[in-house]
């Protein structure tokens, strides 16, 4: 007979915890299949159908055969669009070559190549608070520690050089930079991406630059990124894909541009886990990226909507001067503070609750975030809706405060 064997979480996942953000939309199906009229506000997803140009190439795509594996690192057309994209804002001596990309099955699983490719024992990285809750996950599988830095609210907690030169040691190995910034909406200008990424440059740390939220940016241009202010690109991975500008989530492919022997590190670990993305999810976004003017088009209609709901979520939550929220220039998220009578450390979580139970309305709580009296709703839901759930905030915020 063999013996019982009972799970014990190995010491690579032993620290592992749930995704919040997907906890809590798990939360909000249970209450919806009991009939409650849930609004849920957890999820970072667009409410949009995938483009019909998109969708449309990806049938072409089946058809002519995309149902194979492709290299590792993706195939080369989409490389090369990549690279070509990249080269519009990097004007270095240096242009991103398709050697340089590696595409993944999501921007996470760029991400977590990068972190475990890059970081391990002994190694710090700072990592901006409040932040994506995923990156504490990733840095600490590649067994490296999480310096969190708490941005100043006062500037929609945005971290500065000097902010991040001050908590940095000799351990320090790595940042992780995003902006659009997710949950707050805040974006880095080019002046405090530039100071931050010459800081980094010359303390030679590694620059995780994730840029998912670059296109969905209410300036009336592309948030800046990396490529359009490094002074050199040789200590920086720049993580991008198409799941939230082009309503593309569920396709699953997002990529990475990095100096050469870091993407083939990338690429040999990807070679042992997932191998290549699904081929026909490359040749749609091939086709999202390719097929600039129809892009365009689809993504100025999506921005201006989720604008239209920014907007209008402001407005209402303005009517409570009390409470307090940052006026996101990117992404689709508001992030916005508790009601101050309820116990600090953990209000966040508290107002989530209460908003559920009695508002029917799903947040996530900023301790998914490391900021535990704030609470994070997307708009990226219809804007009847997302005004409806806003109501609702200004009177659950009333009866708590
Ligand atoms: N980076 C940030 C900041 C995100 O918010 C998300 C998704 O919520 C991702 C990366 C992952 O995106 P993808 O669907 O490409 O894996």
């Amino acid at each position: 007979m063999s013996p019982e064997l009972r799970f014990q979480p190995s010491a690579n996942i032993a620290q592992l915890k749930e995704s919040a953000t997907i906890a809590v939309s798990t939360k909000a199906k249970a209450l919806r299949a009991e009939g409650r009229q849930i609004i849920d506000l957890g999820a970072g997803e667009p409410d949009f159908d995938t483009p019909e140009f998109i969708r449309r190439a990806a049938q072409r795509a089946i058809d002519a055969g995309a149902t194979r594996y492709t290299l590792t690192e993706g195939i080369l057309p989409l490389r090369e669009a990549i690279a070509a994209e990249a080269n519009r804002h990097w004007t270095g001596a240096d242009p991103v070559k398709a050697a340089e990309v590696v595409v993944s099955t999501g921007s996470k699983q760029s991400l977590f190549n990068a972190c475990f490719s890059l970081f391990g024992p002994g190694d710090e990285v700072l990592v901006p608070v409040p932040s994506w809750t995923s990156y504490f996950e990733m840095v600490e599988l590649a067994r490296a520690t999480v310096v969190p830095v708490l941005g100043d609210p006062a500037r929609g907690f945005k971290v500065t050089a000097a902010s991040l030169a001050q908590v940095a040691t000799p351990r320090t190995r790595g940042l992780m930079l995003n902006s659009p910034v997710n949950p707050t909406g805040s974006v880095y200008d080019a002046a405090e991406l530039r100071a931050i990424l010459d800081l980094a440059s010359q303390r030679g740390w590694w620059v995780l630059s994730d840029e998912i939220y670059q296109r969905i940016a209410y300036g009336g241009a592309p948030a800046p990124g990396a490529l359009d202010v490094a002074a050199s690109r040789h200590n920086l991975i720049v993580i991008n894909g198409v799941a939230k500008a082009y309503a593309m989530t569920g396709w699953r492919i997002g990529w990475t541009i990095s100096p050469a022997p870091v993407a083939k590190a990338m690429n040999a670990l990807q070679s042992h886990t997932t191998s290549n993305a699904a081929a026909v999810s490359q040749h749609a976004a091939l086709a999202a990226l390719t097929q600039v003017a129809e892009a365009d088009a689809a993504i100025a209609a999506m921005v201006a909507q989720f604008r239209a709901r920014r907007d209008a979520a402001l407005a209402i939550l303005g009517e409570e001067p009390r409470l307090k929220v940052l006026a996101p220039d990117g992404a689709f998220y508001l992030y916005m503070r508790a009601p101050l009578g309820l116990a600090g450390g953990e209000a966040g979580t508290a107002f989530a609750s209460y908003l559920l139970e009695n508002h029917n309305v799903a947040a996530v709580p900023g301790s998914a975030f490391l900021t535990p009296d704030w609470i994070r709703t997307s708009y990226a839901a219809e804007q009847s809706q997302v005004e409806d759930a806003m109501r609702r905030i200004v009177a659950a915020f009333r009866e708590l405060s």
